[in-house]
């Protein structure tokens, strides 16, 4: 009898897990940032894993032989959209021969739909004017008001991919909105002492979050976007910088500091490495904790 209720037992045992484990969602997303926000809203029904790293220029990532057999298994893709990936994902998303995570299919999540754009062209973009994206600023994870209306999509394509688990999804989300409203709270407050500043940012990272926050950026070290820093733009920008008296010039950390160190050497302005992806260093491991960094740094910087 005990033999019989033990094997009972285990052969419940071992089927069990194997129906609650299947159902984990495999979710793959183009950054840490997606990622971060994809797993506060889907908890331990989700399986999130980034492609690129956050220590990566999410422009340029190497695609490695290990992406074609996550994006092969993915039930959702989600993407930043307005071209940011476009030099690295669609052979990818061909070679990887999973139609439900193509443009279109249930498994294609482009967020950039749902959030606020900004720095859209006026007119027509072409190649002189260096890496602009046609149809705004890719880089608006980088606010928790956009950072909010991600999560509330990937909560309703959650749930549309996963009915039984609609009802977890909304709390989390709802969770997720207050601890956000309330980290946002703590940042504007510590940031409001420098309502204004000016500033000089390395790449056009920064525009939601310095709207947000009402930094003023002046001018960038890149001379038009994606194009590395020239002698003569350095040259204007430290006359600019000395004439708007600039005290930080804000770096992404896989630019090169060379510049960027120079031209504080030249105007006194403070170098300041600032992360605009989750995991750009180990510890800041989501996406919270990264606001936190960033924003204490730049208060460091600004006193
Ligand atoms: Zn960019």
């Amino acid at each position: 009898m005990k033999k019989l209720a033990f094997l009972l037992l285990s052969a419940i045992a071992f089927i069990a897990p194997a129906s609650y484990a299947a159902e984990k969602l495999k979710v793959v997303t183009t950054t840490t940032d997606l990622a971060s926000l994809t797993r506060e809203v889907g908890g331990d029904r989700v399986d999130v894993t980034s492609l690129a790293k956050g220590y990566q220029d999410p422009h340029f990532v190497d695609p490695k032989p290990s992406y074609l057999t996550l994006l092969r298994n993915a039930d959702l893709l989600e993407v930043v959209g307005l071209e940011l990936e476009i030099g690295w994902l669609p052979p990818l998303l061909d070679q990887s021969r999973n139609p439900k995570i193509r443009p279109g299919g249930a498994g294609y999540l482009d967020v950039s739909q749902g959030v606020e754009i900004l720095d859209r062209p006026a007119g027509a973009v072409n190649r002189s004017m260096g890496d602009i994206h046609a149809s705004g600023n890719p880089h608006y994870w980088l606010e928790p008001g956009n950072a909010i209306r991600i999560a509330i999509q990937v909560s309703q394509r959650l749930s549309q991919l996963r009915p039984a688990d609609a009802a977890y999804f909304a709390e989390r989300l709802q969770s997720f909105k207050v601890k956000m409203n309330e980290a946002n709270k703590r940042w504007t407050a510590a940031l409001a002492p420098y309502r204004g500043a000016k500033i000089v940012t390395y790449h056009r990272s920064w525009p939601n979050f310095v709207r947000r926050y009402g930094l003023n950026v002046i001018d960038y070290v890149e001379p038009k976007p994606g194009v590395p820093p020239s002698p003569s733009h350095t040259f204007e920008l430290i006359n600019l910088m000395k004439a708007q008296k600039v005290k930080v010039i804000l770096v992404e950390p896989f630019f090169d500091l060379k510049t960027p160190n120079s031209i504080a050497e030249r105007t006194g302005a403070k170098v300041l490495v600032m992360y605009p992806s989750v995991g750009g260093t180990p510890a800041l491991d989501d996406y919270f904790k990264l606001f936190d960094r960033n924003v204490a740094e730049l208060v460091k910087a600004l006193r």
